[in-house]
């Protein structure tokens, strides 16, 4: 099903801004639920976020309808991986600011091409 951005969106969030194609960004990949583009302030070589095109402030957020909305996600996080050459890489969700969340719409985090230690900070 398409999912009407314009209907699902906040109009003062960044990331709808990105999906609804309201602000620049280099979209790496897109379906009809997500979209996928490179962090503005890398941590790795390669670092994109993938973010559900309708607005969901957090994990903390998500209920069951959302579930496979967050599968995709991952999936997405894999292809964009394959698709990059990747073999090692590390996904991650920051839920909530003490957790290091600073964009109130979910984003997973996909960070390849440098070692990654554990636990991280
Ligand atoms: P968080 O800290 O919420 O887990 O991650 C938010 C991420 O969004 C940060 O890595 C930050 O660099 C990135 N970010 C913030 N504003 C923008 C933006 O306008 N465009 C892009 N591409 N990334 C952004
Ligand atoms: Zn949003």
């Amino acid at each position: 099903m398409e999912v009407d951005v314009n209907q699902s969106g906040n109009e003062a969030c960044i990331f709808c801004k990105i999906a609804q194609k309201q602000m620049p960004s280099n979209i790496v990949y897109e379906d009809e639920e997500v979209v996928a583009f490179p962090d503005l302030k890398p941590i790795a070589p390669l670092h994109f976020l993938i973010i559900p095109k309708r607005h969901l402030s957090s994990l903390a957020d998500a209920t069951e309808p959302d579930y496979a909305m967050l599968g995709r996600l991952l999936g997405t996080a894999n292809i964009l991986a394959k698709t990059k050459g990747l073999t090692d890489f590390r996904t991650v969700i920051n839920s909530g600011p003490g957790a290091g969340q600073s964009v109130f719409h979910l984003h997973l985090h996909l960070l390849g091409g440098r070692p990654f230690h554990w636990p991280p900070g």
